[in-house]
């Protein structure tokens, strides 16, 4: 199953341009089996949700992004309201662990590399190895259930990177689009093993490393320009 694990709708997400009808109609589009709506700490109420669902006829699901003093998170749980009630700042994303560990729910951390610097000399073997050990130290990725290798606002290189962090950290990998129009949507996702019909399913298909992330298109691979 093939779902866009990481998408944001407006107004939810001030950021986007995208209505949520005009999202999951494009998902289904595409050819998709489904979508998570991700909205900067926000939620939707769950019946527009199962509506949407109804409506085109593909899963439609949500989980949400956050800040925290580590970096950006994503964070699935059947439980949003509730954690979006305990967590009304940015925090560690270490107290963050402790919390979803109470209320439930998976945290993958969102678009880690995007802050690591890069240059034209980054692709060279010696320097892309460096960066990536720099990466793996991160004290966000020591509380998470997994982390975005493939998101469609990174650079190929970057994504790249991630992935080579996930294995060296023998971490869980996704893929998301952080579409915020609808021509970005589906440019990466995630494969799920089984089917996925609720957040509760998706925070144990996560947990249990039932997933990988996927591509629409080949990422451009280190030595193919230089
Ligand atoms: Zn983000
Ligand atoms: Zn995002």
């Amino acid at each position: 199953m093939i779902i866009d694990l990481h998408t944001h709708t407006r107004p939810a997400s001030t950021c986007s341009i995208m209505p949520p009808e005009e999202l999951v109609q494009r998902v289904k589009e595409i050819g998709l089996d489904g979508v998570c709506l991700t909205e900067h700490n926000k939620v939707h109420d769950p019946t527009f949700i199962q509506d949407l669902s109804q409506r085109y006829g593909i899963t439609v699901l949500q989980g949400v992004e956050m800040v925290t003093l580590e970096g950006d998170i994503l964070l699935f749980s059947e439980h949003i309201p509730e954690l979006l009630e305990e967590i009304r700042e940015v925090i560690s994303v270490r107290k963050i662990r402790g919390i979803v560990n109470q209320i439930g729910g998976a945290i993958i951390a969102a678009h880690p590399l995007r802050s690591v610097f890069l240059s034209q000399d980054s692709y060279r073997t010696e320097i892309f190895y460096k960066k990536i050990q720099e990466v793996c130290s991160r004290i966000l990725l020591r509380w998470v259930d997994g982390m975005e290798t493939y998101n469609g606002n990174d650079l190929d290189i970057q994504n790249l990177m991630a992935l080579e962090v996930s294995r060296e950290l023998n971490l869980v990998a996704t893929g998301g689009s952080d579409a915020h129009c609808a021509k970005d949507v589906g440019k990466f996702f995630t494969i799920f093993d089984d089917g996925v019909s609720c957040e509760r399913e998706l925070v144990e298909a996560l947990k249990e490393g039932r997933v990988k992330a996927g591509s629409r298109e080949p990422l451009m691979e280190r030595g193919s320009d230089k």
